[in-house]
């Protein structure tokens, strides 16, 4: 399940490679992917067009192309991006663009649940504009997270799952962040004592640097995200297991539809 790091380790691979390209043809293999947006919007706004730079925010890709207009990927559950010279592409390839030279850039997407959308630089904008701080920049300082997490009520984690207060956070590094700061998950983010709030923050980044890093040495090849990846785990899929720090059973509950997996002991 892509997050951060996941979607950072593709824009490492792909960045370099994609920039300066020429989009030569735009493929839809299946019209739901640009949702709302009709599929030819995408073909019309990106055939011709070259490649200028490739960045993330949060969970986004963002391929923006000469002309100002911009190509923003949303992986969700299963997507993932890869250039192939490959004749026949996999039957879960939902689109790819045709690039000067001969290769292609694919979106592939088991579930096909992930997105691909043209936006003008005004669209951008706005949608940048909605996304809270990048956790491994400057912007994101603990007086900032404590700040937003005084004016929450919700619970600490899904507090930090919504991309509003902290891009990029999802199930997984969300639940490792807050075992590593000792904050329990289902605590009122209003709640959070400054002293813990700089503990989440630090958290945070400790984790994400740590699954970036991971995540980019990792992945090799389309589809190598998952089970094999090398980060190391301490609560997320380990229920009943003992925790590293104190031995006690991680639990697992659900919290907005996902699954939440912490330490009760630990964790307060
Ligand atoms: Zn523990």
């Amino acid at each position: 399940m892509p997050e951060l790091p996941e979607v950072e380790a593709i824009r490492r691979k792909l960045a370099p490679r994609l920039k300066g390209k020429r989009i030569r043809g735009v493929h839809i293999l299946r019209a739901s992917v640009t949702k709302p947006q009709p599929p030819p919007l995408l073909q019309e706004l990106a055939t011709g067009r070259t490649v200028r730079k490739v960045y993330r925010r949060g969970k986004n890709l963002f391929v923006e192309l000469s002309g100002g207009y911009t190509i923003r990927v949303h992986l969700r559950m299963t997507g993932d991006l890869y250039l192939s010279r490959a004749v026949e592409l996999p039957a879960s390839v939902r689109l790819w663009l045709e690039l000067g030279g001969g290769g292609k850039l694919v979106f592939d997407d088991r579930r096909a649940l992930g997105t691909v959308h043209v936006h003008s630089p005004e669209e951008v904008a706005s949608l940048l504009s909605k996304l809270g701080p990048e956790p491994l920049s400057k912007d994101f300082t603990p007086e900032r997270l404590a700040g937003a997490a005084r004016r929450s009520s919700r619970p600490a984690k899904l507090f930090l799952m919504d991309q509003a207060r902290v891009a990029g956070l999802g199930n997984i590094y969300a639940a490792e962040a807050l075992h590593r700061a000792g904050i329990d998950p289902r605590k009122p983010a209003r709640r959070i004592r400054p002293a813990q709030a700089k503990a989440l923050h630090s958290a945070i980044v400790a984790v994400l640097r740590d699954a970036v890093k991971s995540a980019t040495t990792t992945y090799t090849r389309p589809g190598d995200f998952g089970e094999t990846e090398s980060f190391p785990r301490v609560v997320y899929g380990r229920e009943g297991e003992p925790c590293p720090v104190c031995g006690g059973r991680i639990r697992r509950i659900g919290q907005g539809g996902r699954s939440t997996y912490f330490c009760p002991a630990c964790q307060k």
